[in-house]
């Protein structure tokens, strides 16, 4: 992990913009100063990254690190559907888990949208679930089933107390989901999931809520890390962590080969070679099989805004976050300041 100042004064913000971004030179007169910044985008998929990024100035670069020195924690990949974590998250999840955390995939959705019809999807998406959870190396996989794109019509105070449950049974210390502050999302969801997810982290630390659990055998935990990632494809977050996930893409790209019921990748590389088969064509880099044009299709295409992400900080390729990490021991500095400062009477 490398901590850095990634803007160094408002005036290197503004000229560095452009460069940072990759594209035009900004327009802005001399009294504006940049907000956000475009990202790079291929054009292949709606998919992959937003719009714009804000990066905060104690941004930092998590690097591939090397042992085990998560070893003992637990992590929780939250995803509304199946395609969520993959999609967004996958190389970080596989890189935290090869890392040394256990790992656990929860789905909330039933993913009914998306299938040949309401009940394909349904039986597809909740095999692509357990399917998904094995190349990011999570021990197993959980499904909550509730009806896809209805989920604010759901009791979002059930979502958080089954979460809190799953925080307390498997002694989560770490989640990763969707940022709770998605500007411009669209898929009501994520924004259901993301906001139970968040504040289950905190209720589950406590011991006043579900207190039935620790008559059950259940234990308070609290969440010390979360990583939120961005999803709107033209949506606006706050960055202060890129992740290098480029030792682990392959793992991202076999997480979304194997979500055949939904999202952009499965089977779409099989189907396009076939498609070009009918004309009498073939594209090179789809290879000579199904699996090697499935695999080829999502990196050559679907992973191409993360490898433009990674590119901009120096990375084969990264996915970013809003990461929140643990609080400070606010007791104990209380206690230093006051043992080196108290007085005698
Ligand atoms: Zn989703």
């Amino acid at each position: 992990m490398e901590r850095r100042t990634f803007l160094g004064s408002p005036a290197a913000a503004l000229g560095a913009a452009p460069h940072a971004t990759g594209g035009p030179p900004g327009e802005l007169p001399p009294k504006f100063i940049p907000t956000a910044y475009a990202l790079p985008r291929s054009g292949y998929s709606p998919f992959t990254t937003p719009d714009y990024y804000t990066y905060a100035n104690d941004l930092v670069i998590e690097r591939p690190r090397r042992g085990q020195p998560h070893q003992g924690k637990v992590l929780a990949a939250i995803q509304p559907h199946s395609d969520d974590v993959p999609l967004y998250c996958g190389g970080t999840v596989a890189k935290l888990i090869d890392e040394g955390y256990t790992g656990y995939l929860i789905r909330v959705s039933n993913d009914e949208a998306a299938g040949r019809t309401l009940g394909h999807g349904v039986v597809q998406n909740e095999i692509d679930n357990h399917a998904v959870a094995k190349p990011l190396g999570c021990k197993k996989a959980f499904s909550f089933y509730y009806r896809n794109h209805r989920m604010d019509d759901d009791a979002e105070i059930e979502i958080r107390a089954r979460l809190i449950f799953l925080y307390r049974l498997l002694q989560v210390d770490t989640i990763l989901t969707l940022d709770p502050y998605n500007h411009y999302e669209e898929n009501p969801d994520h924004l259901v999931v993301s906001r139970a997810a968040e504040a289950a982290c905190w209720m589950a630390g406590g011991d006043k809520d579900y207190p039935e659990h620790f008559r059950a055998g259940l234990k308070r935990i609290n969440v010390r890390e979360k990583y939120y990632h961005a999803r709107s494809p033209q949506g606006h977050n706050l960055v202060n962590r890129i992740v290098d996930i480029g030792a682990y893409i392959d793992h991202k790209v076999r997480a979304n080969v194997a979500n055949v019921g939904k999202g952009p990748a499965g089977n779409a590389g099989a189907r396009l070679r076939r498609e070009l088969a009918k004309q009498g064509k073939k594209l090179p880099l789809l290879g000579d099989s199904d699996d090697t044009a499935n695999f080829a299709y999502v990196k050559h295409f679907l992973m191409e805004d993360f490898r433009l992400l990674g590119e901009q900080f120096g990375l084969g390729y990264a996915e970013a976050f809003r990461y929140i990490g643990p609080e400070p021991d606010y007791s104990a500095n209380l206690r230093r300041y006051i043992d080196e400062h108290a007085a005698p009477l």
